[in-house]
């Protein structure tokens, strides 16, 4: 009986460490995957735009015996995708970043509303461009929230980026602000091109790009939205998008709300 109980232990304790093992190494070679995946396609994306520079500057230098005006085409080739490498290069920077726990964010009270004036400001050109009604709807309630406010202002950056460069020509893009007692909900709305319901879930995913957005060639990268989530999660909020195909988009992001400046001199004032 005693050498069963033993042999069954032991089988025990094998089968244990087994599933034990088998469970921490699956979330690590998936890890593994995902890491191994992001490098290639950092790696194809980079590629590209240096094949143009160089084959652009090759032509320049065959055709050195004529003037600059001469060479303008190329060299304006060179010069457009040395701007997608650097934003690119910017993009692959901040998520390596996010990756490594080694660069925590900044933990200041930041001005919601502030930020979400200064974007709508920044980006009014780019929607009057296209002949886009581009509206900012604020609540009249203090919007603070503790976190990085250069970060924030890229996430409000990236999603309104998105809204104005997917809607047609026309469209409407609205950016929302809305004050609950404990949140701050920001949504972002858009009358575009709209995302089918089976991509809807992959589009915070790194280098995802929807067939439709492709099509377009609107020299998009697919690391805006994960930048986004990560920045959203970093802030200790959620983000979400509800979309119907040929009729728009909504993005929407929940932050926890800090006290405001009004709430925060009731308060010091109440502790002396
Ligand atoms: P990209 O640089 O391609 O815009 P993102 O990560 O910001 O990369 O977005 C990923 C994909 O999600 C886009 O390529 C596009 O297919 C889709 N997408 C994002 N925002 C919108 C939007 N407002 N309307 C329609 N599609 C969108």
């Amino acid at each position: 009986i005693l050498l069963v109980v033993g042999i069954g232990g032991a089988l025990l304790a094998l089968l244990g460490s087994f599933y034990a093992s088998g469970r921490a190494l699956s979330p690590i070679a998936r890890s593994w995957e995902r890491q191994r995946q992001f490098v290639g396609d950092a790696s194809h994306e980079l590629r590209t735009p240096l094949a143009v520079i160089q084959s652009n500057l090759d032509i320049v230098l065959t055709h050195a015996h004529e003037g600059v005006m001469d060479n303008l085409e190329w060299l304006n080739n060179a010069k457009a995708e040395a701007r997608r490498l650097t934003r690119l290069t910017e993009d692959l920077l901040t998520l390596a970043r996010a990756d490594s726990t080694m660069t925590p964010l900044r933990n200041e009270r930041v001005d919601l509303q502030k930020i979400a004036e200064g974007v709508h400001d920044a980006y009014a050109i780019y929607a009057e461009s296209k002949d886009i009604q581009f509206l900012l709807e604020r609540s009249a309630d203090d919007a603070y929230v503790t976190g990085d406010a250069d970060r924030l202002h890229q996430l409000f950056v990236i999603l309104l980026d998105n809204a104005i460069k997917y809607t047609q020509e026309g469209g409407r893009v609205t950016l929302r602000e809305e004050v609950t007692k404990g949140t701050i909900v920001v949504t972002v709305e858009d009358s575009g091109i709209g995302i089918d319901k089976s991509e809807q879930g992959l589009v915070f995913e790194r280098f995802y790009r929807s067939d439709v957005a492709r099509e377009r060639e609107t020299g998009g990268l697919g690391l805006g939205l994960s930048i986004a989530k990560w920045i959203v999660e970093a802030h200790r909020g959620r983000i979400s998008v509800e979309s119907t195909l040929g009729v728009g988009t909504t993005f929407r992001v929940t932050l926890p709300r800090a006290a405001g400046v009004h709430q925060a001199v009731e308060q010091s004032d109440t502790s002396r």
